[in-house]
This record gives structure tokens, sequence and C-alpha cells, in this order.
């Protein structure tokens, strides 16, 4: 059993490899699947355990990056950051290989992305925004002791608030808010990516104090 397999066994209602609700994404699966048969080329299932109290959700897999191995944030720029972030924070426990079966483990949170497919240019359309929502909102739900949620992005902001069946214009995305929602606090940081970094609009520290603030909420 491959490494994503064994993740992908911990959670129910994952979506199939060869999912075809967003015909766009299917199709850019399919051509990417050609041109680089020896990557993962399938919905990238979530990473970490559901009895998790923190949940971390990101935008949608990067093409050479989570597509490639088979687990969120991992070979792309944006896990660098994110994986040194939360090992240092106690988090996470081993050493990050940049592939699904390094044996990197993730302490008490889980990661997932708002959209599993890879989308052409790193842009998930709302259509396909909405169509895998349903995937969060059912990850979401087998998750008993989810205490807390971080947001990386508006996207995932404002899809985690639809998937929790909350109103956007009271819960507005901002970097470093706290949304008080009732069982679950949500957290939103910009997101961890390459461009964000690169233009300081994230600075490291920024990053650090939002998972340092979602870890709190999550009670860890
Ligand atoms: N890789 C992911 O899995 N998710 C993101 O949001 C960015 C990179």
């Amino acid at each position: 059993m491959s490494a994503a397999a064994i993740v992908r066994a911990q959670w129910k209602d994952e979506p199939p490899h060869d999912c075809g609700r967003c015909e766009r994404l299917a199709q850019f699966r399919a051509d990417n699947a050609a041109r680089f048969p020896d990557y993962f080329n399938a919905p990238v299932p979530s990473f970490g355990s559901p009895d998790a109290r923190l949940l971390i959700v990101g935008l949608a897999p990067g093409l050479h990056g989570a597509n490639r191995t088979g687990r969120p944030f991992t070979g792309d720029w944006a896990g660098d950051l994110l994986y040194s972030t939360l090992k240092a924070q106690g988090l996470a426990r081993g050493e990050y290989g940049e592939r699904a079966d390094d044996g990197f483990t993730l302490i008490d949170c889980a990661i997932t992305n708002a959209v599993r497919c890879v989308p052409p240019e790193n842009k998930p359309t709302p259509a396909e925004i909405k169509t895998c929502r349903d995937f969060l909102t059912r990850q979401i739900a087998q998750m008993p002791n989810l205490k807390a949620i971080l947001t990386l992005g508006q996207i995932s902001h404002n899809s985690v608030l639809s998937a929790l069946d909350i109103k956007k214009k009271d819960h507005p995305f901002a970097h470093g808010a706290t949304h008080h929602t009732g069982k679950i606090t949500l957290i939103a940081s910009y997101h961890c990516s390459r461009y964000n970094t690169n233009t300081g609009v994230l600075t490291t520290e920024m990053f650090e104090r939002a998972v340092a603030a979602a870890k709190k909420a999550a009670g860890i």
C-alpha cells in the first residue's frame, strides 16, 4: 500500500482517485497524467488524523508539488514554510523529506485543501470550489475533537465558512483575525505561497504568529 493510500484509509468519504465532478479539472488531470506519468495525478487526500483538534485548510495542490507527491503541500514551495513552522511549534515530528513516504507525522493537526485537484494556473473556478466543498464539509463533520481551523488565504476562508454554513459577511477575511463561530474557532492567515512570501505580504513571523494562534485556539 502506498503512503498516500495509507493516509487515505483513515478518512471516510475522500474523493475517488478518478473523481469526475469537475470536467475542467478532470481534463487537466488527464493531460497531466500523459505529460507526467510518474506523478500522483489524482485528488490529493487529507494528511493527518480525523482525531486532530486543529485542521489547516489550503487552497489546492500545486502541479509539481502535492499533485506530484500525493500529500498536501508536499513538494510545494508553500510546504517548506508550513511544515517547518508546524515542526517548530510541536505540531509535527520527523524529517520533512518532500515525499509522501518520508515518515513526517502531524501531531494533533490535519491538513487538507479547499479544492482537491490541481487547477490550471493554480486558480480554481467558483464552481469548482463549490463542488469540492462537499468533501471539506464531510471532512469537518468527521473530526469529533475539532476545535480550530486555520484557513490559508481568502478562498480557503470563505469555503470553510460556507462548509460550516456561516455567513461570510459576518466573518470577513483578514490576516490574523480570529472568528468565534460556536464550537469551532477560525484563524485566518494569508496563504504561505511563494508569491506572498516573496512579496512580503506574509513574513515568516506573521505566519508563525497565525499558527501559534490556531494552536492556542485548538487548546493544544
Ligand atoms: N499545496 C497544497 O497542497 N495546497 C496549497 O494550498 C498550496 C500548495
